[in-house]
């Protein structure tokens, strides 16, 4: 008879604790998995506060475009007008219900679901800060032979005068009221996402970021088309600029930059990083291995340098997307526990992970940018093309396309695919098939389109 509760403790309900805990709980072990947010928070930071409601707000920011576009084609349309809260209302009730799906799915396959913020007391315990019968706080404390921490990450502001006036991506999806001046401070996917989705929804936007191009780390091509589309369509983009204090005063928010010029704003978004949630966990009492910004140190199956602790997703704060966090799940499980019966162990790869940006446009990447192949590989293949997509021949739209492919020319392999257009990411997703099949360019060349597409692109580039 075991000594434990439970075989394994989930701290952290979100993309990683929801899928580790439900695919082991169906391998038959004995799962807890503890929700700082109560059930309301199941889901985490993607399905609460990050990508589901982001890309709702996407779609809502879009209509902006086809309301006006649709004139193009014939369409007579009345001045169409965004009510605000019914979209907030709105996105709040789909939020709730797949809170439920997501409690649903962990009941179903076993998993005991708690309430409340965990630590930990030794590398076995963890305690559960939880609410008496009379209201009154208490605790609980469960034993298991193993931990695993998913608490994901948490937004990061940096210290500055004022810094108490501005907002995150936590706050911005309940704002009220509408805020018509918006400042956006970062160049990371979340500011310029919301950039593009506050300005698709009629605010004025200014988006300032300290560097010299917007999206550090994507395709240098792909990062100046994007800031080009970005401010052709009314995103006042500013670089090697920041904000040194932020006052209050009577005609809104004072956002004072490093020029000594201010900007008046109905609110100011920081979107300048993500650090991983560790605090008061209790790992430095147990000597757990951090990293920068307290990120949780593992090893390549996901194990810290306590035996019985491991840790996947944000909180190693390595690549912060949802599906890397579900994958990371799975080998942990599959390591831990065994494969599913007939299934072979998965393992997550970290290269090749395909990701998009949802700006408008989109961006849709998956593989080595131009500089990155040139460094590994040297002699390459760049094969580009830039145009004006069919839909806007008659939409009016001044949008336009890039798509961009950048193969080993020793090879022939396709290292990087690109794309800035509509819909980029369900178009570069098929594509990150090919290219983890290791598909060359003639067989890109091989393949026929399918007319008349923006995706034939990119078997038609020569
Ligand atoms: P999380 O989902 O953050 O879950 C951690 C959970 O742990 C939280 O529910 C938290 O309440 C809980 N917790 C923390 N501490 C404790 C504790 N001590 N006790 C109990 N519970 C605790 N990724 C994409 O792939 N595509 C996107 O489009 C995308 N958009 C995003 C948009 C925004 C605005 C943000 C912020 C993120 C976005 N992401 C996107 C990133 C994605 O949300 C994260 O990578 C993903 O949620 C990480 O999952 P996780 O399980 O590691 O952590
Ligand atoms: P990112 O790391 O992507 O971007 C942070 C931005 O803030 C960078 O432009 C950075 O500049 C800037 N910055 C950092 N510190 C400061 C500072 N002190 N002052 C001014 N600017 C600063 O983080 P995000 O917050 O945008 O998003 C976090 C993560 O969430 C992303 O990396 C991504 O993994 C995930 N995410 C994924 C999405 C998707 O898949 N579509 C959408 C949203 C989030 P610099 O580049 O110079 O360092």
């Amino acid at each position: 008879m075991s000594s434990f509760d439970f075989d394994l403790f989930v701290i952290g309900g979100g993309s990683g604790g929801v899928r580790a805990a439900r695919m082991a709980a169906q391998r038959g072990v004995r799962v807890a998995l503890a929700e700082a947010q109560g059930l309301d928070g199941l889901g985490g930071t993607c399905v609460n506060l990050g990508c589901i409601p982001k890309k709702l707000y996407s779609y809502a920011a879009h209509y902006a475009e086809a309301f006006e576009e649709a004139r193009g084609y014939g369409w007579h349309t009345a001045t169409a007008t965004l009510d605000w809260d019914t979209l907030k209302r709105r996105r709040a009730a789909e939020i709730a219900r797949l809170n439920g799906v997501y409690d649903r799915l962990l009941r179903a396959s076993g998993v005991t679901v708690l309430s409340g913020w965990a630590r930990l007391r030794d590398e076995h315990t963890v305690e559960l800060a939880t609410l008496n019968a009379d209201g009154s706080p208490g605790h609980q404390r469960w034993r298991a032979e193993r931990i695993l921490i998913a608490t994901g990450g948490t937004p990061h502001v940096p210290h500055f005068h004022g810094r108490e006036h501005v907002i995150t991506s936590n706050e911005v999806f309940d704002l009220a009221p509408f805020p018509q001046r918006l400042v956006v401070v970062g160049g990371g996917y979340i500011a310029c996402e919301f950039a593009s989705i506050f300005n698709g929804l009629g605010a004025q936007v200014t988006q300032l970021y300290r560097g010299e191009q917007i999206l550090r780390g994507f395709d240098d091509e792909v990062r100046h088309f994007l800031a080009a589309e970005m401010r052709k369509k009314g995103v006042d983009l500013r670089l090697q600029t920041g904000v040194v204090a932020v006052q209050r005063e009577a005609d809104g928010l004072h956002a004072v930059l490093e020029d000594g010029n201010r900007l008046v704003a109905d609110a100011i978004l920081y979107a300048t990083g993500r650090v991983p949630n560790v605090q008061g966990l209790g790992l430095e009492a147990l000597g757990v291995a951090l990293g920068a910004q307290g990120a949780v140190l593992v090893d390549e199956h996901y194990r810290t340098n306590v035996p019985s602790l491991y840790a996947i997703g944000d909180v190693t704060a390595r690549v912060q997307l949802t599906p890397v966090a579900l994958a990371e799940a799975m080998a942990l499980v599959d390591h831990l526990y065994g494969p599913a019966p007939g299934a072979a162990p998965r393992s997550a790869h970290y290269d090749l992970i395909p990701t998009a940006v949802f700006t408008a446009p989109n961006v849709g990447t998956v593989g080595l940018t131009e500089a990155q192949a040139r460094e590994r590989y040297g002699r390459l293949r760049i094969y580009r093309s830039e145009f004006r997509a069919l839909r806007h021949t008659l939409s009016g739209s001044e949008e336009r396309t890039l798509v961009k492919l950048v193969v080993d020319d020793a090879s022939d392999r396709v290292v990087g695919l690109h794309l800035v257009g509509p819909d980029a990411g369900e178009i570069v997703q098929g594509f990150a098939v090919a290219l983890r099949c290791g598909a060359t360019k003639a067989q890109f060349d091989a393949t026929l389109g399918i007319h008349p597409t923006l995706a034939e692109e990119f078997v038609t580039l020569r």
